[in-house]
């Protein structure tokens, strides 16, 4: 399984394809991606099987300069396309990709959502849920309802979350899942594993646990769960391909 994301390249489908093509070792059941242009045109597409037959599907008119993408290994609920990621929230508004497991998944449907909000029966639906019931409830931005949302979920997790109404952002955290940066002039990238970046990038940086990143075309913002920004140098890795 893995996670791929982009924002700031003009061809974000086909590195996010590329990616999960280079992801594939790692082993999956399905896989989707979600790529986005502006506010109002985005588009998600999942697949049960290869990513050949995710190619398929996508055909040739995805343009989008951001986007996410993932394979699954399913851990809770059957491949099917409606368990493949990317997740939404009921509204549209929140596009999440998870690998791990969130533990308490049961706990947090009962405690802060509405049973018949949900398609599938991932523990990942449960984290896009809590994620826009956040925001709605409290009146939280992304960040914050997603920083809320991270104190709550408990287990491993590797996330990238985007909102539709900032096509140019991708918030991404991680627990005991591995998730790096990727850093280049006019784009940065996520992505579960350094192979599936070097045909883009050889500049990367570390994420620790439970740190909460703001990656856009031109910044890479860590911080802590308390808010504190964290400063990191990136590193040079001339990997082979
Ligand atoms: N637990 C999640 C699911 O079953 C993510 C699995 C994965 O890491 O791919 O959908």
């Amino acid at each position: 399984c893995g996670i791929v994301g982009v924002v700031g390249n003009k061809n974000a489908c086909d590195i996010l394809m590329q990616g999960l093509e280079k992801l594939e070792y790692r082993g999956y059941d399905s896989a989707g991606i979600f790529v986005t242009n502006d506010s109002k045109n985005s588009k998600l597409i999942k697949s049960v099987g290869r990513i050949a037959d995710l190619r398929e599907k996508i055909g040739i008119d995805v343009a989008g300069t951001a986007g996410i993408g993932h394979t699954r290994w399913a851990t809770h609920g059957k491949p099917s396309e409606t368990n493949a990621h990317p997740h939404t929230s009921a509204d549209g508004r929140f596009v999440l990709v998870h690998n791990g497991v969130i533990e308490n998944y049961l706990e947090i449907k009962s405690e802060y959502l509405a049973a018949d909000t949900f398609k599938g029966e991932t523990d990942t639906e449960v984290a896009v849920h809590l994620i826009a019931a956040l925001a709605e409830k409290e009146g939280l931005n992304t960040l914050n309802a997603f920083k809320k949302a991270l104190t709550i979920i408990e287990g491993s997790y590797a996330f990238a979350l985007m909102a539709t109404e900032e096509p140019d952002v991708i918030y991404v955290a991680k627990n005991k899942s591995p998730l790096l940066i990727g850093l280049d002039d006019g784009y940065n990238m996520v992505c579960s594993d350094a192979m599936a970046m070097i045909r883009e990038t050889s500049e990367f940086m570390e994420i620790h646990d439970k740190e909460l990143v703001v990656l856009t075309k031109d910044a890479v913002e860590i911080q802590d769960m308390d808010g504190k920004i964290i400063s990191r140098d990136s590193y040079i890795a001339e990997l082979d391909l």
